[in-house]
């Protein structure tokens, strides 16, 4: 007899767990590996955050609360909003949630049914494409131009709508490519979306890890905000990946059925953590423009590295804490047919970390997250130098 259901049946494993799990084998062999896959900040969780949540846990803050988060929080976070990305919305339009994937999650659960289209650019982060299937929709993948920056345009999108088109999700910056929507070509998606009744999902986990140009948030369009939902984190921007803090902002009755299967699954987050939360959001941002200063220098670092590797190209992230070089020159020898293969080689022969392009929806690329220290990307493009002249 069938023990486990279709639905469950529609997702993976993501993609990453398979390096994961071989990193870790070599490791626990004692192998010192350079450690470019996994996507989180390298930086501890500064000191402030920390605090605010052992005060709340020796003061007793420990109960539950009410299932879209402690009234505070959502106003921190509606207020950091308006206040960054001159946004307008009322605490009643955020939920907080258990990390920014339970934001996305419950967003798609809520929105997309059986059959209905989402529109996702490629390459896109893993989890889209699975959280898309498990509630029953279909991905209607989005190619866009390596030449171009993998850059999204509100033009590309529109051809993309069809009578079934449901959603768009977008993630500027972008996981892997870490590339950055112009504001412009937002505007006119948001407006798009808002005239067609096509609801935007808006992915701005790495919204403050932007490099270049205003930041810009789609909940900026104040008078066409009626189809867009704001889905973030705070994983990224305060080193806080293992707190699980996650917020949406949308229309009131798409924040409520978000709430509702919340109070059905997860609850509040931890009140500790929405404490923490309050705080990261409140206190000064220093801490954000010191740490995203350094994640530029890495960028630059990174990327001159990679240019010193003769026929590896690599686009110019605007944004996140990822690289996407395109190792096509390599691919297609034995043992190295495809860019699996050859992340399954670096790993093994070179002990660098990196995650293969399949994961994203390409087969020419492999990711390397920069979130790591200085000496990590001499010694690992050092290592990736010596590995790619023995292969070509
Ligand atoms: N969205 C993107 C594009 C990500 O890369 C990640 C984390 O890697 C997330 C969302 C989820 O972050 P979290 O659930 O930690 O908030």
């Amino acid at each position: 007899a069938k023990i486990l259901t279709d639905r469950i049946g529609r997702i993976e494993v993501s993609a990453t767990m398979a390096v994961t799990a071989e990193a870790a084998k070599l490791r626990a062999q004692g192998a010192k590996l350079v450690d470019f896959g996994a996507g989180e900040p390298h930086f501890a969780t500064p000191r402030h955050i920390k605090d605010a949540a052992i005060e709340a846990i020796n003061g007793n803050f420990t109960r539950y609360t009410a299932v879209a988060g402690i009234p505070e929080v959502r106003k921190a976070i509606v207020e950091r909003h308006a206040c960054d990305f001159g946004s307008d919305y009322s605490p009643e339009e955020c939920v907080f949630t258990t990390g920014g994937k339970l934001a996305i999650f419950n967003a798609v659960q809520v929105l997309v049914d059986h059959g209905d289209e989402v529109i996702l650019p490629v390459p896109f982060w893993v989890s889209f494409k699975d959280i898309i299937q498990y509630a029953g929709g279909k991905p209607v993948f989005l190619e866009t131009s390596e030449a171009e920056n993998f850059r999204i345009t509100a033009d590309a999108i529109e051809k993309a709508i069809t009578p079934r088109t449901k959603a768009i999700i977008l993630n500027s910056p972008s996981n892997p490519a870490g590339s950055v929507v112009s504001p412009s070509d937002l505007e006119r998606i948001v407006r798009l979306a808002h005239e067609r009744g096509i609801y935007l999902l808006l992915d701005e986990c790495y919204v403050y890890l932007q490099y270049t140009g205003a930041l810009v948030s789609g909940g900026s369009f104040t008078d066409a905000k009626e189809h867009v939902i704001v889905l973030g984190s705070l994983s990224k921007t305060y080193a806080m990946t293992g707190w699980r803090a996650g917020y949406a902002l949308g229309p009131k009755s798409i924040i409520a059925a978000m709430s509702k299967l919340q109070s059905q699954s997860t609850s509040s987050t931890a009140t500790f953590v929405q404490k923490a939360a309050v705080a990261a959001l409140n206190s000064s941002q220093e801490c954000v423009a010191e740490m995203r200063a350094d994640y530029l220098k890495l960028r630059d670092r990174i990327l001159n590295r990679l240019s010193e590797i003769p026929n590896i190209t690599c686009t110019r992230p605007e944004g996140a804490f990822y690289v996407y070089p395109n190792v096509s020159a390599y691919l297609g020898k034995p043992g190295a047919q495809t860019a699996m293969e050859l992340a399954g080689r670096l790993l093994n022969e070179a002990h660098v970390v990196t995650v293969p392009g399949e994961a994203f929806g390409t087969k020419q690329h492999i990711r390397l997250s920069y979130a790591v220290s200085h000496d990590d990307v001499e010694e690992g493009l050092k290592r990736m130098k010596e590995f790619f002249a023995k292969l070509s």
